[in-house]
């Protein structure tokens, strides 16, 4: 069986050669590791972005927190100095418990404290927020120092207007001069601070500080002269000094920290107090005070009492408190803008990091399900082709006009591929069988005769050779297709009665020859006589209902098996056969028994 098989693949074109099927989840593998770097550089990405954003966020966000507590602390400072005001119009006034004057000085006083408790102890500061904690001792020391320069206004308060020397009130004023100095290092301090946190506060803190400073000052060059003028005393020389000196640090500050206004460009509302500050206290304010230092240079006598000169001086303050506490406003509108731009800008970075990765998630979906899948799936598909397995049907991509056409076109190659087979299955079979008995023919015969021994069986094969008696007289008699209908029916009985395991052919003609692999001689001349029995037991019977009695010649040889020993083989059963011929006919003929042995 194993031999038989073995003979007639050896008939068959081209061996498969199974291609890689392992490659196919390589490729799947590089594809998921490729989609799983680029996501993760894409994340990468994004969190870098977001970070890069967030951190833009965070910062904005600590610098307007800064400026405003910076703010409190200058609003503070600012404070403190406009205590000075009521104070100032109390030290001119006689002794009361109830006037104007002491009730604004109660006012500003209270003011101040809440002031400086805020400076003290701050609100908590948002979560995220870094806090710059002011060193308690610096508040104290102002706390102290006003509390002194307040003990001494009061006191001089209770005595009556002539008793009080000039000195006295001047060194009560000056004590408050001292408390609103001892906040300056704070300021300081919190400048610094500012500064080290973000280089883009130190310009606002500086310019804020010095307007601050400009609303200090010129409320100190009216305290400067306001002794004398309460005591109604000639302005010593060293308060004309000290006022002078304030009144050059003011044109100064002015002349610095004025144009500050338009430090975020345009501001309408800083260019009115700019303007209104030039205008009432630059032209009117220190007028005033001009006006004063003339009439105390030359005697005691003033035009105006403390409070009078207090009432009127003051209001020119207001334009340069306006201007200090619009450019804050400003200050702090611009350090809001910061962070909504840069709340924007983080949103705006979060959402088109989440479209990026989201449009990448479905690129990389679609290019897998509707792409590499499908080229993958096409590309088993081509080599099952290749290798002759079939398949029913592709899977057809569910997307992708593309991939429909490929699998399309694979669906047609699978087809003529099909078809081709078919054929050539059909060219094969026509190729090594012959045509009116569906027999093997010659050819095929002699190339399984060629072939090498099976290994696991015997080395000896045997043929017998068969010729039809007298055929020519049946050609002659009734007609070339009696003929053929008796070589079919010859044929048809032979093969019903051998082996399907032996190679029966027609070797041409009215001639036919049976391979019998692993036979021995015995069993081949066995076969022959059977065959030669069961030819002439009845006539064959043609299609016209004409029947013809039909004898065979057989001769009978066996020899080792392979290529090599065929025409031997060949030769001896063509003899044999030719002896059964010359012998009488109807006979079986062995190459192995001597001759004039008669069959029957
Ligand atoms: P012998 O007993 O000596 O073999 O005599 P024979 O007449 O059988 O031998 P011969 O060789 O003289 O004649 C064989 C004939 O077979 C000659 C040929 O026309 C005929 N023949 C060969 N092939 C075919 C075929 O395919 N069909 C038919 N009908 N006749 C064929
Ligand atoms: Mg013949
Ligand atoms: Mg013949």
């Amino acid at each position: 069986m194993a031999f038989w098989r073995r003979l007639r693949q050896a008939g068959k074109p081209g061996t498969s050669v199974p291609l890689a099927a392992g490659r196919s989840q390589s490729l799947k593998r590089k594809l998921a590791a490729a989609t799983a770097i680029a996501g993760l550089c894409t994340i990468g990405l994004a969190a870098l972005l977001m970070a890069r954003s967030y951190g833009d966020f965070a910062a904005a966000r600590q610098n307007l927190y800064d400026i405003s507590e910076y703010r409190v602390l200058l609003d503070a400072a600012n404070v403190l100095s406009a205590e000075r005001g009521p104070a100032n119009s109390v030290l001119g006034e006689p002794p009361s418990q109830e006037s104007a004057a002491r009730d604004r000085l109660r006012a500003f006083r209270a003011r101040s404290d809440a002031a400086l408790e805020r400076l003290l102890t701050p609100p908590p500061a948002p979560a995220g927020l870094h806090q710059h904690h002011i060193p308690p001792l610096m508040v104290e020391r102002v706390r102290e120092r006003l509390h002194r320069a307040r003990a001494e206004i009061d006191a001089l308060a209770t005595q009556p207007l002539e008793a009080r020397q000039m000195e006295e009130i001047q060194h009560a004023i000056e004590g408050m001069f001292q408390a609103v100095d001892a906040l300056q290092p704070v300021v300081g301090w919190q400048v610094r601070q500012l500064s080290a946190c973000h280089v883009g506060l130190a310009a606002p803190a500086l310019a804020g500080k010095m307007l601050g400073d400009l609303r200090e000052y010129g409320g100190r060059v009216a305290s400067q002269i306001m002794a004398p003028i309460a005591a109604r005393q000639p302005i010593p020389v060293r308060s004309l000094a000290d006022a002078s000196r304030s009144r050059g640090r003011l044109v100064e500050l002015w002349e610095l920290a004025g144009p500050a206004y338009n430090m975020y460009g345009e501001a309408p509302r800083l260019e009115h107090a700019f303007a209104d500050a030039n205008h009432q206290f630059f032209g009117q304010g220190l007028s005033m005070v001009d006006s004063m230092v003339a009439q105390g240079r030359v005697s005691g006598h003033y035009s105006m009492t403390p409070t009078e000169f207090t009432n009127r001086y003051v209001p020119t303050l207001e334009p340069l408190e306006r201007l200090r506490s619009a450019f804050l406003d400003e200050v702090i509108a611009h350090f809001e803008a910061d962070r909504t731009r840069a709340l924007r800008v983080l949103a705006t970075a979060g959402g088109v990091s989440a479209l990026i990765l989201l449009v990448l998630g479905y690129l990389l979906v679609f290019a897998q399900r509707s792409v590499f899948l499908p080229l993958l799936h096409a590309r088993d598909a081509v080599i099952a082709l290749a290798e002759g397995r079939s398949r029913p049907a592709f899977a057809m991509p569910a997307t992708g006009h593309e991939m429909r056409r490929l699998f399309d076109a694979l669906d047609i190659l699978r087809r003529k591929l099909r078809e081709r087979a078919s054929l050539t299955e059909q060219l094969e079979h026509q190729a090594r069988t012959d045509s009116l008995t569906g027999l093997l023919n010659r050819r095929v015969l002699e190339r399984i005769a060629a072939q090498p021994a099976d290994p696991a069986g015997s080395a000896t094969v045997s043929l017998i050779l068969m010729d039809v008696d007298r055929f020519k007289q049946i050609n002659d008699r009734h007609g070339h297709p009696a003929g053929d209908q008796v070589l079919r029916a010859v044929a048809d009985l032979m093969r019903n009665m051998v082996n399907p395991d032996h190679a029966l052919a027609r070797f041409g003609g009215e001639e036919f020859a049976l391979l019998m692999p692993g036979a021995s001689t015995d069993e081949a001349a066995s076969m022959a006589h059977a065959l030669r029995t069961a030819i002439c037991a009845e006539p064959i019977r043609l299609a016209d209902g004409t029947r013809l009695p039909v004898t065979a010649s057989f001769g009978v040889a066996t020899e080792r098996s392979g290529a090599a020993h065929w025409p031997r083989l060949f030769a001896a059963a063509d003899a044999a056969m030719y002896r059964a011929k010359a012998e009488g006919r109807n006979c079986v003929r062995r190459a192995d028994e001597p001759a004039e042995a008669v069959d029957e």
